[in-house]
C-alpha cells in the first residue's frame, strides 16, 4: 500500500468511526494486526505494548511500549467506549515517516 496525501489522510480520518481498542492477554502482539483497531497486550495487570498498522496507508506494523521501565514509551489511556488516547505522539524514524497523535481513537496529523 502507498502513503495516502494528506488531505485524504485528514478526511478518512474525520469520516471513519473511532479507531478502538482490542485487549489480548500476554506479553506479546499477534503477528497480524487489524486493519485499523489497536491491539493491547496485557499479561496480568501489566500492559506491554500495543500495536497497529501505520495509519498513513503504508501498513508499516506499529509496536509502542507501554511498560514503565523502556525508553521510548507510550502512555494509553481508553474512554468509556473504549475509545484509545495515546501520549506522546508517534514519530516514524524510517519508512513513511509519519507523524500523529492518536485521540479519542482518531488519528490526528501533524503537518
Ligand atoms: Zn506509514
Amino acid at each position: 500500500m502507498i502513503r495516502m496525501p494528506l488531505w485524504w489522510r485528514k478526511l478518512t480520518a474525520a469520516i471513519l468511526p473511532a479507531r478502538r481498542l482490542v485487549v489480548v492477554a500476554g506479553d506479546t502482539l499477534p503477528d497480524a494486526l487489524p486493519a485499523r483497531d489497536l491491539v493491547l497486550a496485557r499479561d496480568d495487570d501489566d500492559d506491554w505494548s500495543v500495536g497497529m498498522r501505520c495509519p498513513c496507508g503504508c501498513g508499516q506494523r506499529l509496536e509502542l511500549m507501554l511498560l514503565k521501565e523502556v525508553k521510548p514509551r507510550w502512555d494509553l489511556t481508553a474512554d468509556r467506549h473504549g475509545a484509545p488516547t495515546l501520549s506522546p505522539s508517534v514519530w516514524l524514524r524510517q519508512g513513511c515517516r509519519s507523524h500523529f497523535w492518536l485521540r479519542g481513537g482518531k488519528v490526528i496529523w501533524c503537518d
